[in-house]
Parts: C-alpha cells; structure tokens; sequence
C-alpha cells in the first residue's frame, strides 16, 4: 500500500534508514500466517513479525485475555506490590526449564530491556557476593542483543558499536563461529566447536577471571544471519565459565518459545546457562515484555546478600505489566494446548528438505537451518553488501511474502502454526525470485 502523504511527514526513518527509501508498506490487519495489506493484499509472513508471532497472528484467546484484563487491572506498580497474574506467571515460565533451577523471573518491556537487565544482574550478583572487580563483560562477534548501550556494546556488530561511541568499557569479543571456509576446514572435526570456545581461555589469560563478570551470547545467532554453532561450543564455553565463576547468559529473544522445536534453546542444545533473556514470542507478539531467567544461587545472593537497597535499584514502570502478563499468559496456554514445540520438531525435517532445495538456485552460497528457522546466504555484488537480499525482499513482498534479510542473508521464520502447504509456497515464491533478481 502506498503511504499516505500526511503520514509519510511524521515518518521518523532511524531503521529504516536510506534503503527504505522506497517507504514501508502498510499492514491493516492480520489473522493466522498472514497479513492484510492497505491494498486487501494477503500477505504470507514467513517470519512471523520479527520473530515473535509464534503461534500466528490475532488468536482468539489471546485478544480474549489482554480485553479482559485491561477492563479489570490496567496496571500495577511491582516495585512495592504485584498482582496474582505475574506470579503465576513468572511460575509457568520456569517450569519449562528442565532442571528446575531457574527459581525466578525479572520483568521488562523488551528484548534489549531483558539484556540491560541481565548485564546488571550479572554484574550486581558479584558484588553482592563482594567480588566487585568482576565487571568485564564478554560477547561474541555477529552476536545481537538489541539496541540499548549495554546491548551494543556487548553485541557484535562493529561498524554500530564504532558509530556510537562511547560505550561499556571492559568489554571484549570472542570471535564469531561462522565462516562458510572454516566451515568445510572443520568437517570431520569432532573437536571443532570446543576448541572454537577455547578463546575464552584466551580472554581469561589476558584479563584475569576475578575481573570477568559473564560471557554473554545468542544459542545461534539470529539477527545475524541465522548463524549456529558448531557442536560443543556451548558446552565448552559452559564448562570454561564454570571453572572461572563466570556467569553464562543465554540470549533467548529469538530462539526461546519453541522456535527449535522445544521452549527454550538451552534444552535443545543441553546447556544450562546462569540468565536466560526472552522477549518477542513470550507475548507472541502482542503486548510488548522481555523476561530475565534467574538461576536460584543468583536469586539467594541478592535476597542473603547485603543490604544495599539503595545501589541495587533497577526496574521498569512498565515491569510485569499486568496486560502483558495476561498476554503471556494466554500465550503460554495457547503453545501448549496445541502443541506448537512439538508441531515444530515434526515439522523440522520438512522444512529442512524444502529450505535446501534453494541451495542451487542462483546466487545461493549457503542454506542453514534448525527447527523452523532458516538462513539463506547469497553470493553479494563486490561492493554492494546487502543489495541482492534487499532485492529478494521487494520481489517476494510484490509476491506476497513478507521475509526479514539481513546483510545478504534472507531469513526465515514463519509462525509454528505453519502448515506443509505454506513450507512449499515459501519455497515457490524464494525460488521465483532468485530466478529473477541480477
Ligand atoms: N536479543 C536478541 C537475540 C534479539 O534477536 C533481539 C531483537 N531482534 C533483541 C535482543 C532485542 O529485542 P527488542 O527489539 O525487543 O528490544
């Protein structure tokens, strides 16, 4: 739909920077895999949103949920007081952990928020416990954790941490896992992850692990370009944090609520880190929320710890909203009740077969994919990084398909509700369109 003229004046294009020059198509309406456009076009959405409508858009008992708890409850200050739904809420959430282990749940608005909040508590948890040199950070190149101070400059995107500046100090980078000529170096490599992971060693020899607060990174990086790691690198890098006391923090935005066919990635790749942060497919989409899990022994340390009410302040106006707690409640009940983890795990070998069937079109260096989430990396023009995957997201919206591309990667992550019909339309459209771009 074009845009109109008076909304185009008030347009703020921070995002959607030069590129979209071609303005953003408007959405009106949206209900299970697909969009309305302003033109009455249907519109698949292979990524569900941004990565959060899990279960697919506008289901009844979520829009249910959120009407009648904004007509009851419309808000609660959880500084001082809290209401039952955040309660039982934060209770559901940690009984999908397998171990138990995760006693509680912070609340905030976003993924970046839910980042912000697990750097601090990270950090906190030390010098609650009187290690107070311990604030390094550590993240990992190609990683993503939104878009706050602490979420950059953790995050390892370069060229945006450089452009802003002045950001956390004490914070390194372990080298990304991703590298198509690594990838074919390493087959039949058994040890390949883990000796990856061994570059935390490195980091811990370079500044001393009483000085290291917590290593934090995506199970596979999403935003990136759909980037998993190898085997046992999350486990040695589980197993080296262990040996330091350095906190492990899971950034789950994307693959927590089933994405890779169980709730969250940590049980599919069995590694237990000491945070986990979630956000998008919590509400499925629907009322903003990011969520820190909190291991016990962090949440004994600042309930035993000193009493320091004053330096520990942290929190949101906004934190365990109660419209958003219905939303996720509702959310939750809604995953379960139709099985959408395990519908994913089912799906995922249908999905693989179709995804890779992309691998000899033009253009196509590599295809990766896990539960339902695919990368397809393109070949770029010298010089032109992201040209050829912005063309494919044009193509496939004049076709009907919304997907997310990131440099010269296309995206995929259509909502768990996806059926055989819509995996093959996907595939169609994609096919199509790399026949057609230069
Ligand atoms: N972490 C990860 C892994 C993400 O993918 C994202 C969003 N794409 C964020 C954090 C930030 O979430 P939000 O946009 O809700 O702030």
């Amino acid at each position: 739909g074009n845009l109109p003229a008076d909304l185009e004046a008030f347009w703020m294009p921070f995002t959607a920077n030069r590129q979209f020059k071609s303005k953003p198509r408007l959405m009106v309406s949206a209900k299970d895999m697909h969009f309305t456009d302003a033109d009455g076009r249907q519109i698949l959405d292979a990524t569900a949103g941004l990565w959060c409508v899990n279960a697919g858009h506008c289901r009844p008992k979520i829009i249910e949920a959120v009407s009648q708890q904004v007509a009851t409850l419309d808000f609660a200050p959880t500084f001082q007081w809290g209401h039952p739904k955040a309660f039982e809420l934060a209770e559901r959430l940690v009984k999908w952990l397998p171990d138990g282990e995760y006693s509680h749940v912070f609340f905030g608005n976003s993924g970046s928020e839910a980042v912000e909040s697990a750097l601090k508590i990270a950090i906190a948890y030390h010098r609650i416990r009187g290690e107070g040199t311990r604030q390094r950070l550590i993240g990992r190149e190609r990683g993503y954790h939104g878009v706050n101070f602490g979420g950059i400059s953790v995050g390892g995107i370069a060229p945006v941490r450089k452009f802003f500046g002045s950001l956390l100090t004490g914070v390194d980078h372990l080298p990304h896992t991703h590298n198509l000529e690594h990838q074919a170096f390493s087959k039949g490599q058994p040890d390949w992850g883990a000796h990856l992971a061994d570059d935390l060693e490195r980091l811990v020899a370079l500044h001393d692990a009483s000085n290291i607060a917590a290593v934090i990174v995506e199970p596979i990086a999403g935003s990136t370009g759909v980037l998993i790691p190898p085997k046992g690198y999350l486990q040695r890098l589980r197993e080296i944090c262990d040996k330091y006391g350095i906190l492990l923090i899971f950034d789950e935005v994307i693959t927590g609520f089933g994405r890779l066919g169980s709730a969250f990635a940590a049980e599919h790749f069995g590694v237990m880190p000491d945070l986990i942060t979630v956000a998008k497919g919590i509400t499925n989409g629907t009322v903003p929320m990011g969520a820190v899990f909190v291991r016990k022994g962090i949440y004994d340390a600042f309930m035993h710890g000193p009493d320091n009410a004053i330096e520990l302040f942290h929190g949101y106006t906004y934190s365990g909203h109660p419209v958003a707690c219905a939303a996720a409640l509702a959310t939750l009940d809604t995953y379960e009740e139709e099985g959408l983890f395990q519908r994913t795990k089912e799906l995922s070998d249908y999905w693989q077969e179709a995804v890779h069937s992309l691998r000899d079109r033009p253009h196509v260096i590599d295809v990766r994919n896990l539960g339902l989430v695919a990368g397809i990396e393109l070949e770029s023009i010298p010089g032109k990084p992201t040209a050829r995957a912005f063309e494919c997201f044009l193509k496939a919206f004049d076709k009907g398909m919304m997907i997310r591309t990131t440099g010269d990667i296309i995206a995929l992550s259509p909502p768990l509700i996806i059926e055989k019909s819509h995996i093959d339309q996907i595939v169609e459209i994609l096919s199509d369109v790399l026949g057609e771009i230069d």
